[in-house]
């Protein structure tokens, strides 16, 4: 059984530091080693509908603004580009060590796997893919998270519409 939901925002564990990553930009790193199915991080940031996610990934003018927003379910968006803070800087990857559960409506990044300490943490963003698709989303969502089993892009395989293109959690 997994800890119960803390009422509060979940508070960073001080053996987690955002620095540079070699995948992209920041990432999120441990200084400990760290077992599996432990409750790391909190998604957090501004709540928001589906619309409003949708006009500012198509309002963003950084092309990777969109990369902040966290599908909760049909109703919740949270936008992680505002008020956000350690989880956001979580990167992607296509074997990641973590994943983003979503319970009682909120995002919880939980270890997969035991971590060894200096490693860095990721989980599979699961982005879908917005609607019209970008001629360039190859190039605009490639992936270079390094595994054997990489998909080569972040986004989901295109298929259904999406309003914005958003991460998404496993529901629980
Ligand atoms: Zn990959």
């Amino acid at each position: 059984m997994p800890p119960p939901v803390p009422e509060r925002a979940l508070r960073q564990p001080r053996y987690l530091s955002v620095r540079r990553s070699p995948l992209a930009g920041l990432g999120v790193f441990t200084t400990r080693a760290i077992p599996k199915g432990t409750r790391l991080l909190e998604y957090l940031g501004e709540r928001i509908s589906h619309d409003e996610a949708g006009e500012r990934y198509y309002a963003a003018k950084e092309p990777d603004a969109f990369v902040l927003l966290f599908t909760v379910n049909r109703k919740v968006v949270i936008d992680g580009g505002v008020g956000g803070r350690a989880a956001r800087y979580v990167n992607h990857s296509c074997d990641p060590n973590c994943e983003a559960d979503e319970i009682d409506g909120r995002i919880f990044i939980t270890s997969i796997r035991e971590i060894p300490a200096g490693a860095e943490l990721t989980y599979d963003y699961n982005l879908e893919a917005p609607s019209p698709l970008p001629r360039d989303w190859r190039r605009r969502y490639a992936c270079r998270c390094g595994a054997a089993r990489c998909r080569g892009t972040i986004v989901v395989r295109p298929r259904r519409r999406a309003v914005a293109t958003t991460r998404k959690g496993r529901s629980r």
